[in-house]
């Protein structure tokens, strides 16, 4: 059996990833080396690539910026995903594992996304803690709890109700915020 090619789409522009400071401007590098490598990449790196695609998300103060990778147990990147890739609605989560074939065992994989997944969707019939269920991955990896903002959500909750193994990041969650201060700002304002 061999394991099945992923496209290359599922790698975001390389424009999105990079530390300026990594890599000269003019330089061509492909967007994976810039993403930390397996024996390297901590939880904390991937985060970060992850608050990376989050900021390709177009800015509406009817949602969260959100962004999410999938990574393999050896380090591999499945997929990348961010609020509104496809359409309005579009959830981080949903966008990501949307373009992981079907039957892909994701047991050992990650998802690293900046905010927790939903519980509660008017748009869709599925939550992006549903779909992470269905999905079978094994961890999840989050930033920042969903504000009572727009929702109740209790994402964490479930997934660990679900057996998902859950690790949360605080004290990265400061990022999260700034990446939603389109949202965030103007809910204390008001
Ligand atoms: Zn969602």
């Amino acid at each position: 059996m061999s394991a099945p090619a992923l496209p290359c789409a599922v790698l975001p522009p390389a424009s999105v990833l990079p530390p300026a400071s990594v890599v000269p401007a003019a330089a061509v590098v492909p967007a994976a080396s810039l993403l930390p490598a397996a024996s390297v990449g901590s939880d904390v790196d991937w985060m970060h690539a992850a608050l990376t695609v989050s900021r390709l998300a177009p800015r509406v103060d009817t949602r969260y910026a959100v962004g999410a990778i999938v990574v393999d147990h050896d380090g591999s990147i499945l997929a990348t995903g961010y609020t509104g890739e496809t359409d309005p609605h579009e959830h981080a989560e949903e966008a990501a594992l949307a373009k992981i074939t079907p039957g892909t065992d994701l047991s050992r994989a990650t998802i690293y996304t900046t905010m927790e997944p939903c519980t509660h969707r008017r748009s869709r019939p599925a939550s992006c803690t549903r779909l992470v269920v269905a999905a079978g991955l094994g961890r999840v990896v989050l930033a920042l709890r969903e504000p009572l903002h727009f929702a109740d959500c209790d994402g964490v909750d479930t997934l660990r109700l679900a057996g998902v193994d859950v690790v949360e990041l605080p004290d990265l969650a400061h990022h999260v915020r700034d990446v939603n201060a389109h949202v965030l700002t103007a809910g204390q304002a008001g």
